[in-house]
């Protein structure tokens, strides 16, 4: 079983993106106001590739709280946060499935060789709302790796690998996985867990030549060739 291959997806800016730009802020803001009584600099932040916690974290680290302090609220923020999201959600498409996300998780679902999961900084509530919304959540059965984690992504692999490794009943290599995802952060944690890299230049921050800085082992423009996603894969 050494052949298989987990294939780790991040979401934002990789399987699909916010109709706005920023649209994160209009949800995010008000949770944090109304359980910390500010947003902090969540405004001034560029927050590609970062954790939910981490996001929360650095939006508040002027204001005197501890991350512990941010840990404890989790679960509040979530809950109002979500409900944000949802409200937006109803009132217009909020987020848009990335083009070719969709064949491509199909395209891997097939392949006896692959399975699908996730590797992202979303907290999982906020991750599965986001495949709901796009219609790509049945692409994920097996437990992944989320945002309510750590504050460092670099952090999720290891959880990624125990996780699925519990689920499949064997154990899984590092090397058995591949992160897919949009930025350098991305990169970053696939290599401190010795796992391969895939890069997607679709997000809003990074373009193909600055992921390539970054040393991944290969970099997609996007995911509309589903075939070339797949001869990737089969390179690593
Ligand atoms: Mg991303």
């Amino acid at each position: 079983m050494k052949d298989l291959r987990v294939i780790l997806w991040d979401i934002d800016g990789t399987l699909l993106h916010s109709r706005r730009h920023g649209a994160f802020k209009e949800y995010m803001r008000p949770a944090l106001v109304r359980v910390f009584g500010t947003a902090g600099r969540l405004d001034e932040m560029v927050v590609s590739g970062m954790t939910d916690l981490q996001i929360f974290a650095e939006a508040l680290r002027d204001e005197g709280f501890t991350p512990e302090q941010i840990r404890g609220h989790l679960p509040e923020l979530i809950e109002i946060f979500l409900g944000g999201m949802e409200r937006m959600a109803a009132e217009g498409e909020l987020f848009t499935a990335l083009p070719g996300a969709r064949e491509a998780l199909a395209a891997v679902e097939r392949e006896p060789r692959y399975l699908n999961s996730l590797l992202t900084g979303n907290v999982e509530p906020a991750a599965r709302l986001k495949l709901r919304l796009t219609g790509l959540e049945h692409f994920f059965r097996l437990p992944g790796a989320f945002g309510e984690l750590s504050h460092d992504r670099r952090d999720l692999p290891a959880v990624a690998r125990e996780r699925i490794s519990r689920h499949l009943n064997q154990d899984i290599d590092p090397e058995q996985l591949v992160v897919i995802g949009d930025t350098p952060n991305d990169i970053a944690c696939a290599r401190h867990f010795g796992t391969r890299a895939v890069a997607v230049a679709t997000g809003r921050s990074h373009s193909t030549d600055e992921l390539l800085r970054h040393n991944p082992d290969a970099v997609l423009p996007d995911l509309t060739d589903t075939k070339l996603l797949l001869r990737t894969l089969a390179a690593l």
